[in-house]
């Protein structure tokens, strides 16, 4: 069977790779500390996207654990690559000089979910159902490996040059205890104590990420579990068959509000499988979202009925659906 496209080589054992050893043609994103480029590697010739992180802005931006774990990750996801799901950017090294870290990642060329949505408009049932399908491929999969990614929305998604998703920007991302967890993470924390102390309100105020997007849990300064992960799926999901968010409101305060109070409403003719799966997701518990008991598989979550007919194990080499 023939690779697919993005499927990278290791990093040459012949020492490290250069800024150099690329020729930067444009840039195509710009993050908060960073900007990511399309690349060509002078001598392989592919193209790739490669993520400048200046060093400057990362330090006084006090982000200095975020690229670290945004690396550990996808090394993670690298050791324990399934061909079967092949639903993440892959880094194809990384290197740095006086100024910069520079993340070399396979290139996702079809822009990312929000974009389709927005060329696109709302996806009709069988495409929403294929898209959803990959991304809770992806975070079983993920899930195992014991990272949470904590910032799972559709500008993250990418997508291929095949249409597949390709999930990103996993600085967000929280490694649980267990073999690859950095020391730090391995000790116990306070985090989500909720004890209303002037740490925990310190932490609770120095959420970053996109309101919609936010679990009840980071607003009531719960410990992060895998379950953030399948609100987000929740909201992406409503997404893809609203095009639109289900909390939406002009000031992040509402918003939130709106999200503790579930307060939400389906627009008319919106699936009923698709409710269905939504409500459960949509949880306040975490404990309580559809797959949050789950071990190991997310059995319960893929036996719902939305996502009926869909073969898990070979959507990586199904032809997506065109949108509706
Ligand atoms: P933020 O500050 O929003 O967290 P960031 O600094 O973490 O952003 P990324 O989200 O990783 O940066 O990348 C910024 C943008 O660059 C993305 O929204 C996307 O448009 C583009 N981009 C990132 N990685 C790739 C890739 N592998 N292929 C194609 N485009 C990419």
């Amino acid at each position: 069977m023939s690779k697919p496209p993005d499927v990278v080589r290791p990093e040459p054992a012949s020492g490290k790779r250069k800024p150099e050893d690329y020729q930067f043609l444009k840039a195509i994103g710009e993050g908060s500390f960073s900007t990511v480029y399309l690349c060509r590697e002078v001598v392989g010739r592919r193209f790739l996207a490669v993520k400048v992180c200046r060093k400057k802005l990362i330090i006084k931006e006090k982000k200095v654990d975020y690229v670290k774990r945004e690396k550990q990750a996808y090394q993670i996801l690298d050791s324990q690559w399934k061909e079967t799901c092949p639903f993440f950017v892959k880094l194809a090294c990384s290197f740095q000089d006086v100024s910069c870290l520079y993340y070399v990642l396979t290139l996702a060329d079809k822009g990312d979910l929000l974009l389709y949505l927005n060329t696109n408009g709302a996806m009709d049932l069988p495409c929403a159902s294929f898209y959803t399908g990959e991304l809770v491929h992806a975070l079983e999969h993920m899930h195992g490996l014991g990272i949470i990614h904590r910032d799972v929305k559709p500008e993250n998604i990418l997508l291929n040059s095949a249409m597949h998703i390709r999930i990103s920007d996993f600085g967000s991302s929280k490694i649980l205890r267990g073999p690859f967890a950095p020391p730090s993470e391995n000790t116990e924390s306070n985090e989500g104590s909720g004890d209303g102390s002037a740490a925990s309100h310190k932490r609770r105020m120095s959420f970053v990420g996109t309101a919609q997007y936010v679990s009840p849990e980071i607003l009531n300064n719960w410990p992060s579990t895998p379950a953030a992960d399948l609100w987000a799926l929740g909201v992406v999901t409503f997404q893809m068959l609203a095009n639109r968010p289900p909390f939406q409101a002009q000031a992040s305060y509402t918003i939130f509000q709106k999200i503790l109070k579930l307060e939400y409403k389906f627009p008319e003719n919106f699936p009923e499988t698709a409710q269905d799966l939504i409500k459960k997701l949509l949880v306040i518990e975490p404990i309580e979202r559809l797959g949050a008991r789950d071990i190991k598989v997310y059995s319960s979550l893929k036996a719902h009925e939305f996502f009926a007919g869909l073969d898990f194990e070979t959507l990586y080499k199904t032809t997506p659906p065109d949108p509706a």
